[in-house]
């Protein structure tokens, strides 16, 4: 089996001190392939060394994620729209909108989560988005900017029913599953039971969110095969079947050169 995990922090400070391990653990446990999303003006040098020390395995997106989002954010979405023609990233990521934190930069966070919207358009890629707390106004500005023309994923998804149906309604866009899936109280198995396998993509968003049983500790990438068997258990497939199908959303969804299914 081969797994791809399309949301993972790896290169954050949190596995400073075993990230070789990691990388060496999550390719022996069968993942061939993590989709690194961008923070900031502070994580690009690092994302981009962890891509250089594993071409083929790691492949970084740009982006400004929304709690970044500042007073600065003119000059910092500069530094970031700067890197988009010096390589090739597979998705423009993470964007998107946070009201759960700070609500004082909304007005801000759309604006940004716009322009970063019209890059993808522009250069072809996919995005990948964060929304917590922030459903209507993300859906928003994806209809003004234009949802024929994007494509992408709702990272960590754990809306409603509703939000569910709204996001297949977008017709191009995909739900990214993580941990969350496994948590009691999330309620997100049984949201699911309304999307089908082809709905989605895994992710693990680690150092975050770590699945039952690890929950509240570092997620660390290997645990994403926690995410995949509650997954399978969700859709009733084998955890071969759940591997490959999301596998395969991944790989039509974001540009990840050198990968056959
Ligand atoms: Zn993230």
């Amino acid at each position: 089996m081969k797994l791809i995990d399309t949301h993972c922090h790896l290169y954050l400070e949190e596995f400073d001190a075993d990230r070789e391990e990691m990388v060496l653990a999550s390719q022996t446990s069968g993942i061939d392939t993590i989709l690194l999303p961008n923070v900031d003006a502070t994580t690009i040098e690092r994302m981009h060394a962890l891509c250089e020390r594993h071409p083929n395995f790691a492949y970084p997106m740009m982006g400004l994620h929304p709690t970044s989002v500042k007073q600065n954010y003119v000059a910092e979405l500069k530094k970031i729209e700067s890197q988009l023609n010096t390589r090739s990233y597979c998705a423009i990521g993470e964007i998107g909108i946070d009201l759960y934190w700070d609500k004082t930069y909304l007005a801000e966070q759309k604006l940004v989560f716009e322009e970063q919207l019209r890059w993808s358009i522009d250069k072809d890629l996919p995005v990948a988005i964060h929304t917590r707390d922030a459903f209507p106004e993300v859906f928003d500005s994806i209809h003004k900017v234009g949802k024929d023309k994007l494509r992408g994923v709702f990272h960590s998804f754990s809306g409603t029913e509703a939000d569910l149906a709204e996001v297949k309604r977008l017709q191009g866009f995909k739900l990214g599953i993580n941990g969350v899936v496994t948590f009691k109280n999330s309620g997100l198995a049984e949201v699911l039971k309304h999307a089908t396998i082809d709905d989605i993509v895994l992710e693990t968003d680690a150092p975050y969110l770590a699945p039952v049983p690890y929950r509240g500790k570092r997620n660390d990438p290997v645990y994403i095969w926690k995410t995949a068997e509650k997954l399978a258990s969700v859709f009733q497939l084998t955890l071969e079947e759940t591997v490959f199908r999301t596998r395969k959303n991944a790989l039509k969804l974001f540009k990840i050169v050198n990968k056959a299914i």
